[in-house]
């Protein structure tokens, strides 16, 4: 499985292409830049030969680009069942629609469920429920490489995802962090900012230190 890794522009995520036979796309941006994202995926990998679009949280600049993914792709989209059943009623203020000015659309999704398995290729993701930063915040997580999409549960270079939104909790915030340092990451791929191939665990020690000192 390779990781490509898109910037987010503005407020947008960063978007991840895990390609391999079966590719998955992580996240989609709050969708103002979703032409060029597709764009941009379509010189990796066929569109069509996208199934599955994972979201790591129900935030709307993750999941605004979803809908137009969609279409784009055929996909299904995929999210953590603790946020896929409020965003399918509409939970406008779990998705932080208005935060960026933006009414939350119909969206099909398909509910992920804590552990499941999602094969890449010869890639086997597993899905870790990290609440926190949203109650329904995942990471995927790699085992054989090391590797783990983290979402907006921590960043590089010391950060941590906000919880003082819809359903954040700072103390499962903290229980999230420890378990990622428990798996003894190489690669962490977060949803805003850059990454980390090589170096996951000084990136979770800084976040680690953030948090106990700051709060
Ligand atoms: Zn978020």
């Amino acid at each position: 499985m390779k990781v490509h890794y898109l910037a987010g522009v503005g407020y947008d995520s960063n978007v991840y292409l895990l390609e391999d036979e079966d590719p998955i796309v992580v996240d989609t941006g709050t969708g103002m830049y979703a032409d060029t994202i597709l764009e941009e995926l379509s010189r990796i990998v066929p569109l069509k030969k996208v199934g599955r679009i994972v979201l790591t949280h129900c935030h709307y600049d993750h999941l605004g680009g979803a809908a137009e993914f969609q279409k784009a792709t055929g996909a299904k989209v995929y999210l953590h069942e603790a946020e896929a059943i409020p965003i399918m009623a509409g939970d406008s203020s779990l998705a932080i629609s208005g935060m960026f000015g933006q009414k939350l659309k119909q969206l099909k999704l398909e509910p992920l469920k804590t552990g499941q398995k999602l094969k890449c290729g010869s890639s086997e993701l597993e899905v870790l429920h990290t609440p926190g930063h949203s109650p329904g915040s995942i990471v995927l997580h790699d085992k054989e490489s090391r590797s783990a999409i983290v979402g907006d549960t921590v960043f590089c270079d010391g950060g941590v995802g906000r919880w003082d939104l819809p359903g954040g909790d700072l103390g499962q915030l903290i229980s999230s962090l420890k378990r990622l340092g428990e798996l003894e990451l190489k690669n962490m791929y977060p949803g805003h900012g850059s990454y980390a191939e090589g170096d996951a665990p000084m990136h979770l020690r800084l976040a680690a230190k953030y948090i106990e000192e700051g709060y």
